[in-house]
């Protein structure tokens, strides 16, 4: 699935009620989102995955709908800063320093 696609996907399946409950409020929910993304992080490692797969979905998920309330085409984004190797130094993979 391409970015474009998911993007839309979610704009199909929540576009009219994270419209309704507005940028800031679903902004709250997305950071929600990232705090539970990092206590999945954390878990040991014991554990199958299955969790900390679905809260990157989830961030991933979120981030699309805010960019769709900003009107932003993430897929456009993404490739107009990083399709052409790194915003600083241009290379593929990155000569900055850290
Ligand atoms: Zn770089």
């Amino acid at each position: 699935m391409k970015i474009s696609e998911f993007q839309k996907l979610i704009e199909d399946l929540y576009y009219e009620k994270d419209s309704s409950r507005g940028r800031d409020r679903t902004f709250m929910w997305f950071t929600e989102e990232v705090g539970e993304l990092a206590r999945a992080m954390v878990r040991p490692k014991d554990e199958d995955g299955t969790n900390l797969r679905e809260e990157f979905a989830d961030v991933f998920a979120w981030l699309a709908t805010l960019a769709s309330l900003e009107g932003i085409s993430l897929e456009e984004v993404v490739q107009e800063k990083y399709g052409k190797g790194c915003p600083k130094c241009e290379a593929n993979p990155c000569t900055c320093l850290e």
